[in-house]
């Protein structure tokens, strides 16, 4: 397990290694059988009823893919995704890629302004949304494909737009020209600092991502798992982790828009739910909401839970199993960079060989671990808790257009450094322990510190601002901002939070702030944001 590699401390997978085929693109891997479920349901929305079955999300994609070349798409360009997860979601992601596209999936509850700095950075050419945000999303200057049946003058709609395809002859025939080691995938993410960067991702990435997940999946499995799709799949974990690996196993994915705690109780019940990923703030309300005893819980097909995205605490794990005895918890531990998940905690085809409690999980096959000293990048030994680098196929190509974050990130023996502080035990199994990265988790989505502060500094008032992560029990964590105001400056502390709420969306709004006299910076101007954060911490508690 534990191998000494070149005096390295490097860790690999308790289980075997796994094959990833070759030549396949990630529509054609996960599809793949595709004829011989047709009739079963793919995807199908919680609470409209909305569904496609196998044979529709096949048809389809190769629809919209056809279309999109016939709407001039070339291979490479990016096409901006502002979809809630409904019913076409993975029909869209999948056909764009299908098509040479690739996909950029971004919040719907994004500010139009958030949406712009997207569309730029990621040099987007096309964009599909649905009808609710479409005053939103016209502003941005793109094409726009309109998911429904309701027409919009100046926007292309969905369903005539897949008709036109099927007249448009066959000018579109095959993926022969979209290779494994094409881009993909562009989600976004901050990684270590900065703001928020186009992650590129290949097919080969995200199929061998899902081969290393799916490892232990066996044949009784297949066709067999009704998956709750609740992450959203704008986010990593969810068009991977759930709509990919879900249509790999020919499993069904219930789609749901947002968490609501009677809905999605509602939905696990109604759909005989089998699988639910989550995040530690649902887990929470599960075992703290009153509401959840007026189910009966006995009707619930649930036989697992996987949390991922942040932290679980531990007290909360246990109160969980207290509450729902035959649901197995799988902790995951992930990131963007790395294609989704990393290390698992749980082993679907045999729950009793999980990873003790409180372990964020076991290296998956394929995969190299090894944690290091992060002042002098020496790789350290197992028990002592070090930042984390991974190593494998699922490594991101880099940054979007920044090579310096992207040289930051990944070394040049292509370890990608996750910001986050761990170890491994003697048994091969894994704990979180801390991160050193900028980034903040509200609810387990990305709230990058530098955007904050850069709209912080755009009032006419604020002279110097930073941001950092303070712990919440319902959120995991929550942006908290310091900030020095020009001495004339007539403003509150609620205005200025305010004023960062008008400009992004709901779950990156700036929860505490406190005006202060100076930021404490290094010598080389970075913000200290350890001695910030306990300066705060210490605030709190008085
Ligand atoms: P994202 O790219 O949005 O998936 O964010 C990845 C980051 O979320 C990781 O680098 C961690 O900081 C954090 N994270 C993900 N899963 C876990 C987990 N199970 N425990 C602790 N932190 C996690």
């Amino acid at each position: 397990l534990a191998a000494a590699h070149d005096e390295e401390h490097i860790f690999r997978s308790r289980h075997p290694a796994v094959p990833v085929p070759e030549n396949v693109t990630l529509p054609d891997f996960v599809l793949q059988d595709a004829e011989l479920y047709a009739d079963k349901v793919a995807f199908v929305e919680a609470v409209s009823g909305k569904a496609y079955t196998y044979a529709q999300v096949a048809r389809d994609t190769r629809r919209f893919a056809k279309a999109l070349r016939s709407l001039g798409l070339r291979k490479g360009q990016v096409v901006i995704v502002v979809l809630p997860n409904v019913a076409e979601y993975g029909i869209v992601a999948l056909g764009i890629m299908a098509a040479g596209g690739v996909f950029s999936g971004a919040n719907p509850t994004a500010h139009a302004s958030e949406l712009k700095k997207q569309v730029d950075a990621a040099d987007s050419k096309l964009i599909v949304s649905y009808a609710p945000i479409y005053e939103k999303v016209k502003g941005l200057g793109l094409p726009i494909i309109v998911l429904g049946e309701e027409r919009i003058e100046s926007a292309i709609n969905w369903s005539e737009l897949l008709e036109a395809a099927d007249k448009a002859g066959n000018n579109f025939s095959n993926d022969d020209d979209v290779k494994q080691t094409d881009l993909c995938a562009l989600p976004f993410s901050s990684g270590t600092t900065g703001i928020s960067k186009g992650v590129m991702l290949t097919h080969r990435n995200l199929v061998a991502n899902l081969c290393s997940t799916l490892f232990s999946v066996v044949p009784e499995m297949i066709g067999q798992v009704t998956t709750l799709g609740l992450i959203p799949f704008f986010h990593i974990y969810g068009i991977t982790g759930i709509c990919c690996a879900t249509l790999r196993n020919k499993g069904k994915v219930v789609m749901m828009n947002r968490f609501e705690l009677r809905a999605f109780l509602d939905a696990l019940i109604t759909h005989e739910v089998t699988f639910a990923p989550i995040v530690p703030p649902i887990i929470l309300s599960l075992v703290k909401d009153p509401i959840v005893d007026e189910f009966d819980l006995s009707k619930l097909q649930l036989r697992a839970v996987m949390t991922a995205a942040a932290p679980l605490a531990p007290d909360l794990l246990s109160s969980f199993e207290k509450k729902f005895p035959g649901v197995q918890v799988q902790e995951a531990y992930g990131l963007t960079e790395h294609s989704c998940i990393t290390l698992t905690y749980g082993d679907p085809a045999n729950p009793s060989a999980g990873s003790k409690k409180n372990s964020v999980g076991f290296i998956l096959p394929n995969l190299e671990v090894k944690f290091i000293n992060p002042e002098t990048g020496k790789s350290l030994p197992s028990n002592t808790p070090g930042e984390l680098c991974v190593r494998s196929q699922c490594v991101m190509q880099g940054y979007y257009n920044n090579e310096e974050e992207t040289a930051r990130t990944i070394d040049k023996n292509g370890w990608l450094h996750t910001g986050d502080i761990g170890y491994i035990d003697d048994d091969g199994d894994i704990f979180i322990v801390d991160r050193i990265k900028e980034l903040i988790k509200y609810k387990g989505f990305q709230v990058a510190p530098a955007e904050l502060e850069a709209i912080l500094l755009t009032h006419p008032s604020v002279e110097d601002a930073a941001v950092v992560s303070l712990p919440d029990e319902e959120a995991g964590e929550i942006p908290a901002a310091c900030v020095v105001m020009n001495p004339n400056a007539k403003e509150s502390e609620d205005d200025i939070m305010d004023f960062v709420a008008s400009n992004v969306a709901t779950y990156k709004k700036v929860r505490v702030l406190h005006f202060v006299d100076g930021i404490p910076k290094s010598h080389s101007g970075k913000i200290m944001r350890r001695i910030l954060k306990d300066k705060m911490l210490e605030k709190m508690r008085k």
